[in-house]
C-alpha cells in the first residue's frame, strides 16, 4: 500500500498559503512529518483526511483518489486530531461503544470484544470505567489511538500526539505507536525531533508549507557527516558568530553558550568536529527559512 501526494497546494481564505506544491510518497510504516509550529503539518493532514479541500494537486492511496472518493477514504482512515476533545463525563468504554456503533458495528457482543481488544492494546483496560475527564494527557492520547484504530484502518494520521506529554507518558505512547506501523501507513506530525528518531523509518521536514527534505533519518544524518562543528562561546559573542557562521543551534551550558554550526570545510576558530544527529538535520534545513532562536 502506498500514499502518493502530488503537487498539493492549499491557500486559506485569509491568503495564508499553508501547503505549497507538496509531493511525497509514503509506504507502510511510520512516516514523520517534522516541522515548527505553523509549518503546515495540520493543514496537510486535514487535507489528506478529507476534512478540507485542496486547491491543487492529488492524493492517491494506491488506486483510490483520496480527494474525490472521500467516503471510501474515510472507511480506511484512523485519525487522531491535534485537538482531541473528549466528553468528560463518559467512560472510555462507553465512548468507544458509541464510536463503534457510529462505525456500523451493530452486534453488541462484537462491539464488546472489539472494545476489549482495543483498550487492552492501549493499556487502558483497567481504567475503562473511569470518566474520560479524569484521564491524564497520556491516557487521553492512548484513548485517542484506540478510537483511531477502530475499524482496522489502512491509513492512520496522528497530529502532534506527543505534545504536552511528560517523558514517561511519551515513552508509553512511543511503544504503542511503534506497534502500529507494520501493516499500515502511519503519518505522525510533530515538532519534536526525538519523535522522528525514535519512531520513524521515513520522514520529511516541512516549513512554511514546503517540503525541505524527505528521506530516511539515517541517510539524512549521514549526509551531514564532517559538516557539523561545535564550540562554547560567551553569550554576547553570538551576534558575531551568527554573522560569520551558519549557526544551527545554541544551548546554554553552565553560563556559556554551546553552539553547533554547519560548515562544508573546517571553520578554524577553535571549533571541533561533531558527530551529526537528526536535530542538526532539522535545524540546518529550517535555518534557511526561520531564525533558530525563535523555534
Ligand atoms: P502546523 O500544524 O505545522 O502548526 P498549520 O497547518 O496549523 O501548521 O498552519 C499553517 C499556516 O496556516 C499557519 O500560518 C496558520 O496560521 C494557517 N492556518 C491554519 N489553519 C487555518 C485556517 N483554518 N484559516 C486560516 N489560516 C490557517
Amino acid at each position: 500500500m502506498q500514499l502518493t501526494i502530488n503537487a498539493l497546494s492549499k491557500t486559506y481564505s485569509n491568503g495564508v498559503q499553508a501547503i505549497k506544491n507538496v509531493s511525497l510518497t509514503l509506504n507502510q510504516g511510520m512516516f514523520g512529518l517534522l516541522g515548527p509550529n505553523g509549518a503546515g503539518k495540520s493543514s496537510l493532514m486535514r487535507t489528506i483526511a478529507t476534512l478540507q479541500e485542496a486547491d491543487e494537486g492529488s492524493v492517491f492511496l494506491d488506486g483510490l483518489d483520496v480527494l474525490k472518493q472521500k467516503t471510501e477514504l474515510r472507511q480506511l482512515l484512523g485519525y487522531l486530531p491535534q485537538e482531541f476533545g473528549v466528553y468528560p463525563k463518559i467512560s472510555a468504554e462507553q465512548m468507544l461503544d458509541h464510536i463503534a456503533q457510529l462505525k456500523g458495528v451493530v452486534n453488541k457482543g462484537e462491539r464488546k470484544e472489539l472494545i476489549g481488544y482495543l483498550l487492552d492494546k492501549v493499556n487502558l483496560a483497567k481504567d475503562k470505567k473511569k470518566n474520560l475527564g479524569t484521564y491524564s494527557g497520556g491516557m487521553k492520547q492512548r484513548f485517542g489511538i484506540a478510537q483511531a484504530l477502530m475499524g482496522n484502518p489502512k491509513l492512520i494520521i496522528v497530529d502532534e500526539p506527543t505534545a504536552g506529554l511528560d517523558p514517561a507518558e511519551r515513552n508509553r505512547f512511543y511503544n504503542l505507536l511503534s506497534e502500529l506501523g507494520e501493516n499500515t501507513i502511519v503519518i505522525l506530525s510533530t515538532h519534536i525531533v526525538e519523535d522522528v528518531s525514535t519512531l520513524c523509518s521515513n520522514f520529511a521536514i516541512i516549513c512554511q508549507g514546503e517540503v525541505l527534505y524527505a528521506g530516511t533519518p539515517d541517510n539524512a544524518v549521514k549526509d551531514l557527516n564532517g559538516k557539523i562543528y561545535s564550540k562554547s562561546i560567551k553569550k554576547p559573542e553570538i551576534q558575531q558568530y551568527s554573522k560569520d557562521f551558519k549557526v544551527i543551534s545554541t544551548q546554554l551550558k553552565s553560563g556559556d553558550l554551546y553552539i553547533r554550526i554547519y560548515s562544508e570545510t573546517y571553520p578554524g576558530n577553535g571549533f571541533t568536529q561533531s558527530l551529526p544527529d537528526l536535530e542538526d538535520v532539522y535545524f540546518s534545513n529550517i535555518i534557511k527559512r526561520v531564525d533558530v532562536n525563535t523555534i
